[in-house]
């Protein structure tokens, strides 16, 4: 058996990067709000805890996968927070997409502490976090990132090193501002396609290998033409990632219009009872204004 690694948050990533640290031969405490969650890693061996600072006390290495700043805030410094009961030289990963100042603020406390942080948010999605392809982007020091590693590549195909603490975190931002743009602007130009009388299928091939084509291009609108919206990517994710790039570009003198604009579709189809659906449902208001 390896060393003693905790996950707190079993959500649509979490609970594939729990998996694979079980099948890795970690031992394994788990901490997720919801219980339920948490029920086929139970039944695989991890031990379920109640609170997050239960979860924590043996663990060398505690990874985090929560769903933006207030979650991370919460499970890590509220009531019965994990924070206050790591170990002396643990490791922290905070691998939500969170905002840099969070992460800035976090690696202060986990100093005071004794503990170390790891920014290292992913790319990839639902089904790389449940078969252990996914991109960690880390921000943090050469040693720590050397003594987790064991436990990342049982998560990941690839481990890429950024530099200081919150270089993860800034990278992640300016790859979902782009990921979020991107979607947003397919959203209506399928829409305006499918007004068009234009052949779909026709027209969306041309995307497909010409410049505007891309892996998301390709996955996104598969997903939005045959009205799938099966979540691997939470809406309201998209939503909150596009406020933090905005918000942190800002520090540089760079204002993210496009960005604001696609948050704006992204906050209608919230609005419009899409924020726990896939984001491509991004699309649903458009088609039906
Ligand atoms: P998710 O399915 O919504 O899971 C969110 C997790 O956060 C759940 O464990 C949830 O607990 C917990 N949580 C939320 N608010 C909380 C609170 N106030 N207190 C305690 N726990 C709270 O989201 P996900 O898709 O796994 O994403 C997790 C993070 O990874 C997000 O930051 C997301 O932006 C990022 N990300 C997602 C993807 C993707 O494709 N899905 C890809 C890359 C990065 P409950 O189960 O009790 O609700």
């Amino acid at each position: 058996m390896n060393e003693s690694v905790a996950v707190l948050g079993l959500g649509t990533m979490g609970a594939g990067m729990a998996a694979n640290l079980l099948k890795a031969r970690f031992s394994l405490a788990v901490y997720n709000r919801t219980k339920d969650k948490a029920r086929d890693l139970i039944g695989s061996g991890a031990r379920f805890a109640s609170t997050p600072s239960e979860a924590v006390g043996d663990a060398s290495i505690v990874i985090s996968m929560l769903a933006d700043d207030a979650a991370s805030r919460e499970v890590w410094m509220g009531r019965d927070g994990a924070l206050a009961s790591v170990k002396e030289g643990a490791i922290l990963i905070e691998s939500s997409t969170v905002s840099p100042a969070w992460i800035v603020e976090f690696a202060e406390a986990a100093i005071q502490k004794g503990a170390k942080l790891l920014d290292a948010p992913v790319t990839g999605s639902r089904i790389q976090a449940e078969t252990g392809q996914l991109s960690f982007l880390i921000g943090g020091d050469q040693a720590t990132l050397e003594a987790a590693t064991p436990a990342l590549k049982a998560m990941s195909k690839e481990i890429i090193h950024l530099g200081p603490v919150g270089s993860g975190a800034k990278m992640k931002l300016i790859n979902n501002f782009l990921c979020g743009v991107q979607i947003a602007s397919l959203a209506e130009a399928l829409v305006w396609i499918e007004r068009s009388g234009l052949d779909v299928a026709k027209a969306l091939a041309i995307l497909k290998v010409g410049a505007p084509g891309s892996p998301l291009l390709n996955a996104i609108s598969a997903r939005m033409t045959a009205h799938d919206y099966s979540v691997n990517f939470l809406l309201r994710l998209m939503a909150k990632d596009l406020l933090y790039a905005e918000d942190e570009a800002s520090h540089s003198n760079v204002y993210l219009k496009t960005a604001e604009a696609a948050r704006s579709l992204f906050e209608i189809a919230a609005a419009e009872g899409f924020a726990d659906k896939d984001m491509s449902s991004v699309i649903e208001p458009l088609r039906n204004k």
